[in-house]
């Protein structure tokens, strides 16, 4: 992992922190130590990872990719790196990402872009884009990525990983550097399936500091890893393939359908309806939440302060103004925007109203099938420079992923082939609230 990252950091820029060399080894003893003893002998003891930098790391630099926070060292571990380090992980890294997560490239990084392993004139992907680019380079063995509309998924398929994105309330966000509270649901991106499901099964959790966190009786998620997809029916949304989506991806996407089709799925297209509504309504809630949670970075309570003010409120206007990047401040205005009196029931409430009925959407044919499979993303990675100059066509990039966490689903982005450029592509499978374990069997069986 070390040597990886000496040889290709400079090229691809998965971090904003690389751990120093000296900590990760002394921690790679310890863990060595503890395995010895046998008090550590689950999977991922000993294994190197790299960690999203909007979880929060005691005593490591946590800066959400912001200006901002840029100084910021949490006094405190986010509840599913501390689950990780339980289990025996070496953090070598904190992946750079998009700024406060919003984004689809991680080109409006604080700390400047990551580029794509595959090919570094094209973008990663995001948020989660440094977490993806480091797993795809092998500058680490898995990572956790969060995911508010696609974050998770989408850079895994523009990377050819492995990731999921589990049902709302699987793993504890705290500690997580909230952007839309609502939507925000960490998960593992690593290199298979097989590794993803060891990995969720080692950081989720019920926990009582997370108002949202659930208690499952199923965090056994390897034992759903068997090949047999017999009998299972599997819906394929046509609003999924319509216009917008790249011909490269649709046939890479129907093949993977066919393979699973082969093994003995029984495969139906469908009507998913209001998909269209979905990147609307994901755009007015997600602001929405950010407006508010992005409060608290006032230049009182943490990190970067601007140097020179008079007064109160020249200190907040100077902060913000110097310490959030374009795409922060834009979301931050269409949120209070949207949530302001006279506005709120037009956008807001219609908002909330919206992602209701695209729930129902979803319950209706997950009354007919076990899980829906789609493309993650409408094309492969983008070269970079490509989406910053048009927010809207990056918003419309995230079409097939952001109604899953409206609906609050979980999701798994499964590589799938490449197109003729030689960029990966990624199939999406989405399943009901609580069915990862359908989602694990049917992506392993395809793999
Ligand atoms: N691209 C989406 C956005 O910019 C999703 C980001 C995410 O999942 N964090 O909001």
């Amino acid at each position: 992992s070390l040597a990886a990252i000496a040889a290709r950091e400079e090229a691809v820029h998965s971090f904003v922190t690389v751990v120093p060399e000296e900590a990760v080894l002394a921690r790679a003893v310890e863990v060595q130590r503890l395995i010895d003893e046998g008090a550590l002998t689950g999977p991922l003891a000993g294994v190197p990872v790299a960690i999203k930098d909007n979880m929060c790391t005691r005593g490591l630099l946590t800066t959400c990719s912001s200006r901002i926070l840029g100084n910021f060292v949490p006094p405190y571990t986010a509840e599913a790196v501390l689950n990780l380090e339980k289990a025996g992980a070496v953090i070598v890294g904190k992946a750079n990402m998009d700024e406060f997560a919003m984004g689809s490239t991680t080109e409006t990084s604080w700390f400047g872009v990551t580029r794509n392993p595959w090919n570094t004139e094209h973008v990663p992907g995001g948020s989660s884009g440094g977490s993806c680019a480091a797993v795809a380079a092998e500058e680490c063995s898995y990572a956790l990525g969060s995911d508010t509309g696609g974050s998770i998924r989408q850079p895994s398929s523009f990377c050819g990983v492995t990731g999921i994105k589990p049902t709302y309330g699987t793993v504890s966000r705290y500690g997580l550097i909230a952007y839309g509270s609502s939507l925000d649901q960490i998960g593992p991106i690593a290199k298979d399936v097989t590794d993803c499901a060891a990995i969720l099964e080692a950081i989720a959790s019920h926990d009582a500091k997370d108002s949202t966190s659930v208690k499952r009786e199923d965090y056994d998620f390897t034992a759903a890893l068997v090949d047999d997809v017999k009998g299972m029916k599997i819906g394929i949304p046509r609003d999924y393939f319509g216009k917008g989506l790249d011909g490269e991806v649709k046939d890479a996407i129907l093949r993977a359908a066919a393979v699973l089709e082969e093994k003995g799925a029984v495969l139906e297209e469908f009507d998913l309806s209001l998909v269209e509504y979905a990147i609307p309504a994901y755009y007015v809630i997600a602001s929405a939440e950010a407006s508010s949670n992005l409060a608290r970075f006032d230049g009182v309570k943490y990190a970067y302060r601007s140097e020179e003010f008079e007064g109160l409120h020249q200190m907040y206007k100077k902060t913000r103004s110097e310490g959030f990047g374009e795409e922060v401040k834009r979301r931050i205005m269409l949120g209070s925007f949207v949530l302001s009196s006279g506005y709120y029931d037009a956008y807001y409430l219609k908002a909330l109203r919206t992602k209701a009925l695209i729930k129902q959407a979803f319950d209706k044919a997950f009354a007919r099938y076990d899980l829906i499979l789609g493309p993650a993303a409408p094309t492969t990675a983008p070269r970079l420079g490509e989406s910053l100059s048009d927010p809207i066509k990056m918003y419309l990039g995230d079409i097939y992923t952001i109604s899953v966490n409206l609906a609050g689903l979980p999701g798994i982005s499964v590589p799938c082939g490449t197109d003729s450029k030689g960029l990966p592509i990624g199939m999406q499978l989405i399943g009901d609230c609580f069915q990862e374990k359908k989602l694990f069997r049917a992506a392993y069986a395809y793999e």
